[in-house]
């Protein structure tokens, strides 16, 4: 069993993009990414601080907008507007969830498609759904940075994704169809979730609770991916996955903390640098 260690791949990831992103401003080009907060949520707030940390070591520029829970749609609209004809910025990036008094869905199509990071936009959704060059989902994206690195063929596998939400589950299976595999998409409505998974080489599981996925419905030798980030209450940081006992019968696997969660980011500067040279590179 090996240990798939996302770390480390991040750091590889990260290390691409600052010297990309240095050569670029060589050319007068800086990549620059705005994050937009809105509100006091604390796991938002330290979200938002390590991206800004991140980018800003990549040598990116980063721009932060903090609003207060107050703030109502239109203003949260027009500060996008502003953003998306500013041509300074590459990436926006509205943090979530959002005050529940705004439309999440209204704000994510606001957003510029070409600007649209984080691969919420109807648009890029629909690329990505026909095999189109667009913007992917940051978690997904590094599931499959991480599948590339660990030379983990996708092809011709039969893949199982646990949880279908709009960031992880949907295109994910969306990035292992084009890839070539088999994929089902389990979630909480499927009947006998365990014989799915037992006819699965590869299961990424994106539930959020604790030791969702158990031993019994791992086939000996899959690659299991977990997503999941829980904090139990004793304080320690798990995945979905009963690790102790799943790890023994992969052929890797991905432990939490140091597994997908450290790819996020590094996929998030990844596609900043990307728009900055779709924007401002090709004419
Ligand atoms: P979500 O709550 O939007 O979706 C959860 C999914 O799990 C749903 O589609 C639901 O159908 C499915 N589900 C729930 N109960 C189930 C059951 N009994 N059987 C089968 N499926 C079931 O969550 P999400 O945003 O997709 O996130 C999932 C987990 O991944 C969370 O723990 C979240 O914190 C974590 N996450 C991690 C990263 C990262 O960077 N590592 C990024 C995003 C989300």
């Amino acid at each position: 069993m090996q240990i798939i260690d996302g770390k480390e791949i991040s750091n590889r990831v990260k290390e691409r993009v600052k010297a990309e992103a240095i050569a670029l401003k060589d050319m007068g080009i800086t990549p620059t990414l705005a994050v937009i907060l809105v509100g006091e949520d604390k796991a938002s707030q330290t979200y938002v601080a390590s991206k800004e940390k991140s980018t800003i070591a990549c040598e990116m520029g980063s721009v932060a907008h903090k609003l207060p829970e107050s703030t109502t749609q239109d203003e949260l609209l027009a500060l996008i507007e502003l953003l998306n004809a500013d041509d300074s910025i590459d990436g926006i990036l509205v943090q979530l969830p959002l005050p529940k008094h705004i439309d999440s869905n209204k704000i994510l199509e606001a957003i510029d498609p070409s600007k649209d990071v984080d691969g919420f936009h109807p648009i890029n959704v629909g690329k990505l759904n026909s095999g189109l060059d667009g913007f992917v989902p940051c978690t997904p994206l590094g599931i499959m940075e991480l599948l590339k690195e660990y030379n983990i063929e996708v092809s011709g596998k039969n893949a199982v994704v646990i949880g279908r939400s709009n960031i992880v589950g949907k295109p994910m299976a969306a990035l292992l169809l084009n890839a070539g595999a088999t994929v089902t998409i389990a979630h909480s409505k499927t009947k006998d979730l365990a014989k799915v998974c037992q006819n699965a080489q590869i299961i990424v599981v994106a539930v959020g609770k604790p030791n969702f996925l158990t031993a019994d419905m791992v086939n000996d030798g899959a690659v299991v991916i977990d997503v999941g980030i829980n904090r139990l209450d004793n304080g320690k940081l798990v995945g979905d996955c009963d690790y102790d006992n799943v790890a023994p019968k992969c052929s890797m696997i991905t432990p939490v903390p140091g597994g997908v969660g450290p790819m996020t980011i590094a996929m998030l500067l990844s596609n900043t640098l990307k728009s900055a040279k779709n924007r401002k590179l090709k004419g």
